[in-house]
């Protein structure tokens, strides 16, 4: 059985896979024997996540790009094709939520907006379209959108980074119907996980404390969490899920 989650000979593209949900998923995806590519607008962090890859016997090339810039994203793939001969995998995880865009919508400028809308969807959309060909060559290519349960219900003061999740949401059902049979598209709806992004809710005492009460298995999740459902979602144990959205958000969207 464990046979169906192994990934050996197959490549993953892992964008904004320098820190947080998107290094777990690197390292996760790694430990299932593909080869990584760690990809981020800057080279530190993604150049040590490829060296703990290594350090572990595992095989990985980083390449920095930003998703928002098409020649980033056609380099990268070339790049990644050339190191390692093709590409079975893409996880769409850059993604942004800064503080400037938390608000009401009439206090949120449309250029916040819109760069919120450019890195979380359009990214996601321009890195995708760009892989298609690898993405087809391949056999049992897989792209994993890592979404948000703000992709499947609104959340208050949050509206771009809502609008660019069920975006997402959309286009990852969109693809898989006219990608399929070849090749399966899923996305990936966490709910609060520890990370960069969440510092400030963290350090909040009272607003952390009100999603914990709101979340049944009572915590934020490690981003380590998120990395088994992606190895799941990527492997033949998934072939015949697609267009399928994974909460994986201890229980948050059930209530
Ligand atoms: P993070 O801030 O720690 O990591 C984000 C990553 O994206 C970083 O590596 C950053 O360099 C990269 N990135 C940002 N803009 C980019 C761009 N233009 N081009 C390339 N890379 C870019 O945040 P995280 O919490 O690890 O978030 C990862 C993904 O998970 C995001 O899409 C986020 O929306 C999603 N998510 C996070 C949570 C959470 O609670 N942390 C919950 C649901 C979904």
């Amino acid at each position: 059985m464990t046979e169906q989650f192994d990934l050996s000979g197959r490549v993953a593209l892992v964008t904004g896979g320098g820190r947080g949900i998107g290094h777990a998923i690197a390292i996760g995806l790694a430990n299932a024997g593909a080869a990584v590519v760690p990809s981020a607008r800057s080279t530190d962090e993604i150049e040590s996540v490829a060296d703990e890859i290594k350090a572990d016997g595992g095989d990985a090339f980083p390449v920095s790009a930003d998703v928002t810039n098409s020649g980033d994203v056609k380099s990268v793939i070339d790049r990644a094709k050339d190191e390692f001969g093709s590409i079975d995998i893409v996880v769409n995880n850059a993604g942004i939520n800064p503080d400037n865009t938390l608000g009401q919508p009439e206090d949120v400028s449309s250029e916040s907006f819109d760069r919120v809308l450019d890195v979380n969807l359009n990214g996601a959309y321009e890195v995708t379209r760009t892989a298609a060909s690898e993405l087809h060559e391949t056999d049992g290519g897989s792209v994993i959108n890592v979404a948000s349960i703000g992709g499947l219900v609104g959340l208050p003061r949050q509206h771009p980074y809502v609008a660019s999740k069920h975006g997402l949401v959309g286009l990852t059902k969109s693809i898989s119907l006219d990608w399929s049979p070849e090749v399966r598209v899923n996305a990936i709806a966490p709910g609060y996980v520890s990370t960069e992004l969440t510092e400030d809710l963290e350090g909040n005492k009272r607003l952390r404390q009100s999603i914990i009460n709101r979340t049944p298995m009572d915590r934020f999740a490690e981003p380590e969490e998120i990395a088994g459902p992606t190895v799941f979602l990527a492997s033949d144990a998934a072939s015949y899920v697609t267009g399928a959205v994974l909460e994986v958000d201890g229980g948050w969207t059930a209530r």
